[in-house]
């Protein structure tokens, strides 16, 4: 049985998935507008990440005897100045749930819970992989700095990304 304390804490964490999933959809639609479908497909596949993040802490608060409560989501950002600007915000994003997840675990640290510790190392890792993905794609923007070309190579590029759960 995990403890209030910390359920109320996995509550928390599976509200700010599901608003990643809902800023990344926000993110997705602004390059749909802009007709730039490999940047969206990027966002698109994010948004399904999100979800999935969302889910392995409902199955594993469930697992554990606890109650998962949905909460408001609060609106997301709709618009935005620029394809750089889009991924600086969700870079900041990611180092923003990176901290939310080492706090998460410094909570499930000291409710002694090592279910919890070990349940929380998969997001602990998976946060390396997303704060890292987004800070790639903003040095590439930086150095395509608005050109053209260099734009519609990165969205032929991120055309090509797929979701794929199992490897997760
Ligand atoms: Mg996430």
């Amino acid at each position: 049985m995990i403890s209030q304390k910390l359920q109320d804490a996995i509550n928390n964490q599976i509200n700010k998935e599901l608003f990643s999933e809902y800023y990344y959809l926000s993110m997705a639609s602004y390059f749909s507008s802009k007709g730039l479908d490999g940047f969206e497909n990027f966002f698109l596949i994010q948004v399904q990440e999100e979800r999935f993040h969302a889910m392995k802490m409902y199955h594993f608060l469930n697992e554990r005897g606890g109650r998962v409560i949905l909460s408001k989501i609060d609106p997301p950002k709709t618009e935005f100045e620029s394809s750089l600007e889009v991924f600086q915000l969700a870079y900041e994003h990611e180092q923003y749930v990176t901290k939310l997840i080492n706090e998460l675990m410094d909570i499930a640290i000291t409710e002694n819970d090592h279910a919890a510790k070990s349940f929380l190392n998969w997001f602990v890792d998976e946060q390396v992989e997303e704060e890292a993905s987004m800070e790639n794609i903003v040095n590439k923007l930086t150095m395509i700095n608005g050109e053209g070309n260099g734009l519609l190579m990165l969205n032929k590029e991120l055309a090509a990304r797929t979701f794929t759960p199992s490897s997760e």
